[in-house]
């Protein structure tokens, strides 16, 4: 089997970003990715740089693998199943097909844990769910905002959000706040529902409906569940986490396997488009100074 310089696993804004990178290092590279970007359920992001006027994930996405293509890399849709590791190269299996390579970055991101309803896409989909309050709290300023998850994930993200409106309105699920809790939550503007209610949606905004049958009405709502961090893969090629959640990688993203990098949300605690392309330029740019240099051919350059 014919060997490449490097696969990537995972086609979101990390992974292309570092496909993008080594393929204007000459470096042959082939992106395997699922399709389940993360970015995908942006409606429109406003923190993307170079985007004045916002940009939806999809589109963003559209555009970054149009510059991969252009620049020579191959993207397969495909489901990496195991990542072996043979000798000094290793080698990604999907289905019944298989790529060797001198070198691995998994940049296969993270699921955010959504409420357990079925209209949890339509809702983020026009905003009134948002899964990041980094990105998109700014356009829900003086907004009514619930927030919706564990007593103690409400706590922290309250402090946070009561930063752009005075209307907040929490929503923890599982005990209800007790005297140990500082302010926001015992501000006057500041509402705190029971446990045990339901979280409902009508096609445009979510609203809560207590266990007594009254019904509060949210201009948006972040729940914070928590996110399922895809690990496998990074297991399966030999290079355990420290922690569950957590990939250890170097200063240049590089994991305790020689050759395997890592990066953008599975690594990151800052789970940011900005944040995912940074790390795809650093370990593209270390992993290419790692290999050995291809000069050029005077056939080459025609
Ligand atoms: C609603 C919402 C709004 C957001 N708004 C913003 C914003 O405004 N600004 C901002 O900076 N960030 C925003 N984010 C966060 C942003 O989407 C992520 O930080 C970014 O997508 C991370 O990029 P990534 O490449 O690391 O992972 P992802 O984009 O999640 O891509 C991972 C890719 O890997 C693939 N994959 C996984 N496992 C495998 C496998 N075994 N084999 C092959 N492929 C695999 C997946 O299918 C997917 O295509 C938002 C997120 C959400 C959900």
């Amino acid at each position: 089997m014919d060997i490449i310089d490097v696969v990537v696993v995972g086609g979101g804004p990390a992974g292309l970003t570092a496909a993008t990178y080594l393929r204007r290092f000459h470096r042959s590279c082939v992106v395997l990715d699922g399709g389940d970007s993360r970015a995908r359920r942006i409606p429109e992001s406003h923190n993307c740089p170079g985007f004045p006027d916002g940009v939806s994930g999809p589109d963003l996405l559209r555009r970054m693998r149009t510059q991969a293509l252009e620049a020579g890399v191959r993207i397969e849709p495909v489901v990496v199943d195991a990542l072996l590791r043979e000798g000094d190269s290793f080698r990604a299996v999907a289905g019944g097909r298989s790529w060797r390579a001198r070198a691995v970055v998994l940049a296969t991101g993270v699921r955010d844990v959504l409420p357990d309803v079925d209209w949890a896409e339509q809702a983020i989909s026009c905003g009134a769910i948002r899964l990041c309050a980094i990105c998109d709290a700014f356009e829900a300023t003086d907004l009514r905002i619930g927030v919706y998850g564990p007593r103690e994930a409400v706590a922290s993200h309250a402090r946070f959000l009561r930063g752009y409106t005075s209307r907040l309105v929490l929503m923890p699920i599982d005990r209800a706040f007790d005297d140990r809790f500082p302010p926001p939550y015992r501000e006057e503007t500041v509402l705190v529902l029971p446990p045990g209610g339901e979280l409902m949606f009508d096609g445009t905004r979510c609203r809560y409906r207590a266990s007594d049958g009254s019904e509060t009405v949210l201009d948006t709502v972040y729940p914070f569940l928590g996110t399922q961090e895809a690990h496998p893969l990074v297991a399966s090629a030999g290079a355990w986490p420290d922690e569950p959640g957590e990939t250890v990688v170097d200063a240049n993203q590089m994991t305790r396997v020689a050759g395997l990098y890592a990066i953008g949300d599975m690594v990151s605690g800052l789970n940011q488009i900005s944040v995912a392309v940074g790390q795809a330029a650093i370990a593209a740019t270390h992993l290419h100074q790692q290999l050995p240099i291809v000069p050029r051919t005077a056939e080459q350059g025609g």
